[in-house]
C-alpha cells in the first residue's frame, strides 16, 4: 500500500481522525487483512464527522477568499444577480468538497497503512523511515504548493490548504496513484456570476488581477486566452523569521516547531509562553479540541498538563479541570496559556507528582487524561515504540493502574509509531478499548486511546440503539 504525503501547513492544516474499537484478549487477523466492508464504513463515517465539523467553515473561508467582493456586492445585488451568486455558490460547495474529499481519501489510505503497521508491529520500509527524517527537515520550502522535498527523494509534497487552482490535477492524481483520466473535477479559475455586466467584473477594484494588454506582434493564443493575458499579482510573503526568539533562531529543531505555532496554539500571538521541551511535546490545538470532544463530561485530571495545552480545551468541555505537573514552571505557562484562552477559572493547577498524588488524593474524578513524557522527538528514531519500555516515568500498564486507582475511564495520549497490540493490551480482558489515529494534513501525528466503559461504546450497546 502505498502513502501519500501533501506538506503540512503550519499554521492551519487540516484535521482528520480515525478510529476503530478492539477487544483485549479478542484476534487482531481481521482487521489486519482490512477487509472492504470495514474500509467503506469507517471511511464514510471518518468522512461524515470531518465534513460536518469543518466542512462549513472551509466552504466559507475559501468563498471569501475567491469572492472577496462577495459581501458588498450581494447587498445591492438584484434579484437576478442573487441567483446568479447562488448558483455560484452551489458550484463551489460541490468543487470543494471534491476537492477536500480527494485529499481525505489520501489521509484514509495512509490510515489503512498506519493502522496495519502498529497492529503487526511491522518493520518499517525505506519509505516510512526517510518520512520520519524528512518530518524533521525544516529546510522545505513553506508555502510553495507542489515542492520537492530536500533529502526526501523524487516525492513531491502538495499543500492540502492551498487554493485548488494552484494545484496541477493530474499530477496529484498521479501522485495518488489514482486515474488520471477521470479524476475527480477541482475549481480552477475564479468565476464571477453570470449576470453580472462585463464592466463591473473588470473594474479597477478587483486588486489581485493585472489585465495586461495582449503582445501586438504575437499573434499566437497563449495558454488559449485570445484577446489578453491575466496575471496574478504575487501576493507579499510575510517575513518568515521576523518574531522568531533568539534562543530559536539557530536551533534547526526548534525552527521547524517555530512555523507550526498557530497550530499548536491559534492564540499564540497574544503572548503564548512555551519552554524549549514543551516546544517539542505540547498537543497541536486541533487534536486537543478533539480529545477534549471524547472526554466532555464533570471532573477530568490532566496527569501530566505541561504547559497546558490540553487543560485548556478540556476547560471547554468539562466542568472542572485539575491540571498536574511535577514542573512548578510549566504550570506557572500553563496558567498564563489558559488565562489568554479565558479558561483559567476552570482549571486547578497542582504542583505534584502524578504517582504520588494517584495514590494519596481522595478525588474520583470521571476521567483521567494521560500524556505522559515520550522521551521528546526521538521517540520517532524507533520503528515501533515499545509503550512499556519507553514512556516515562513509567511503562504504559503501570501508569494505567495509577490512573485506574481514581476512574476506570482513561485517555491516553500515545506517539503515532506505538505498538497497538501493546495499547490494546492496556484494556481488561474482554474490554473495548477504542485506539483514534489523528491526523494533520495527512500526517499521523500522534493516538489517542479511550479506555473505560463511559468512554467506549462497546458494539454490543450500538446494535442495541440501532
Ligand atoms: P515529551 O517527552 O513528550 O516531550 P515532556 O517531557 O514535555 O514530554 O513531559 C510532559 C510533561 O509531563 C512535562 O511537563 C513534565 O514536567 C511532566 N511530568 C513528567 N513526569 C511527571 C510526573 N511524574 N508527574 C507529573 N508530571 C510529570
Amino acid at each position: 500500500m502505498n502513502s501519500h504525503y501533501l506538506s503540512t501547513s503550519r499554521s492551519n492544516p487540516q484535521f482528520y481522525t480515525f478510529s476503530q474499537r478492539f477487544e483485549a484478549g479478542a484476534s487482531c487477523d481481521s482487521f489486519c487483512s482490512l477487509d472492504t466492508q470495514w474500509k467503506e464504513r469507517a471511511q464514510q463515517a471518518a468522512w461524515l464527522d470531518f465534513w460536518q465539523r469543518e466542512g462549513h467553515e472551509f466552504l466559507e473561508q475559501k468563498w471569501h477568499e475567491q469572492h472577496p467582493e462577495y459581501k458588498q456586492e450581494i447587498e445591492l445585488a438584484t434579484p437576478e444577480e442573487r441567483t446568479a451568486w447562488q448558483e455560484l455558490w452551489e458550484q463551489h460547495a460541490c468543487d470543494q468538497s471534491a476537492h477536500f474529499w480527494h485529499i481525505f481519501s489520501c489521509v484514509f489510505e495512509n490510515y489503512q497503512r498506519d493502522l496495519a503497521n502498529g497492529l503487526q508491529g511491522v518493520e518499517q520500509t525505506l519509505d516510512d523511515l526517510s518520512d520520519n527524517l524528512s518530518h524533521l527537515d525544516i529546510q522545505q520550502s513553506e508555502d510553495s504548493a507542489v515542492s520537492a522535498e530536500s533529502g526526501g527523494g523524487d516525492e513531491q509534497y502538495l499543500t492540502a490548504n492551498d487554493e485548488p487552482e494552484l494545484l496541477d490535477e493530474e499530477q496529484q492524481l498521479r501522485l495518488l496513484g489514482l486515474p488520471t483520466s477521470f479524476g475527480v473535477r477541482v475549481a480552477r479559475k475564479r468565476r464571477k456570476p453570470r449576470q453580472r455586466p462585463a464592466s463591473e467584473s473588470e473594474s479597477d477594484n478587483d486588486t489581485n488581477l493585472i489585465i495586461m494588454p495582449k503582445d501586438e506582434d504575437n499573434d499566437e493564443p497563449l495558454h488559449g486566452v485570445q484577446s489578453r493575458v491575466i496575471k496574478k499579482k504575487k501576493k507579499k510573503k510575510p517575513q518568515k523569521n521576523s518574531k522568531i526568539p533568539e534562543f530559536m533562531r539557530d536551533d534547526i529543531l526548534l525552527r521547524k516547531y517555530w512555523f507550526r505555532r498557530f497550530s499548536l496554539f491559534s492564540r499564540f500571538d497574544q503572548g503564548i509562553l512555551l519552554d524549549r521541551e514543551s516546544w517539542f511535546s505540547v498537543t497541536p490545538e486541533k487534536i486537543a479540541k478533539q480529545t477534549a470532544r471524547r472526554l466532555a463530561g464533570d471532573v477530568i485530571v490532566d496527569a501530566f498538563c505541561g504547559c497546558g495545552g490540553n487543560a485548556i480545551q478540556f476547560a471547554n468541555t468539562c466542568s472542572r479541570v485539575i491540571a498536574i505537573d511535577i514542573d512548578a514552571n510549566k504550570l506557572a505557562m500553563a496558567k498564563q496559556n489558559a488565562l489568554i484562552y479565558g479558561v483559567a477559572h476552570k482549571i486547578e493547577f497542582v504542583h505534584a507528582d502524578f504517582l504520588q498524588f494517584a495514590s494519596s488524593t481522595r478525588l474520583r474524578p470521571d476521567v483521567v487524561f494521560l500524556s505522559p513524557p515520550w522521551g521528546g522527538p526521538d521517540y520517532l528514531k524507533q520503528a515501533t515504540f515499545d509503550i512499556e519500555q519507553h514512556l516515562l516515568p513509567l511503562g504504559a500498564s503501570q501508569l494505567m493502574q495509577h490512573a485506574r486507582r481514581l476512574t476506570e475511564n482513561i485517555g491516553f495520549f500515545l506517539p503515532r509509531n506505538s505498538n497497538i497490540q501493546q495499547v490494546i493490551a492496556l484494556s481488561h480482558l474482554g474490554e473495548q478499548c477504542e485506539v483514534e489515529h489523528n491526523y494533520l494534513d495527512t500526517r499521523l501525528v500522534a493516538i489517542t486511546a479511550y479506555y473505560g466503559g463511559s468512554l467506549v461504546k462497546s458494539s454490543r450497546a450500538e446494535h442495541h440503539e440501532d
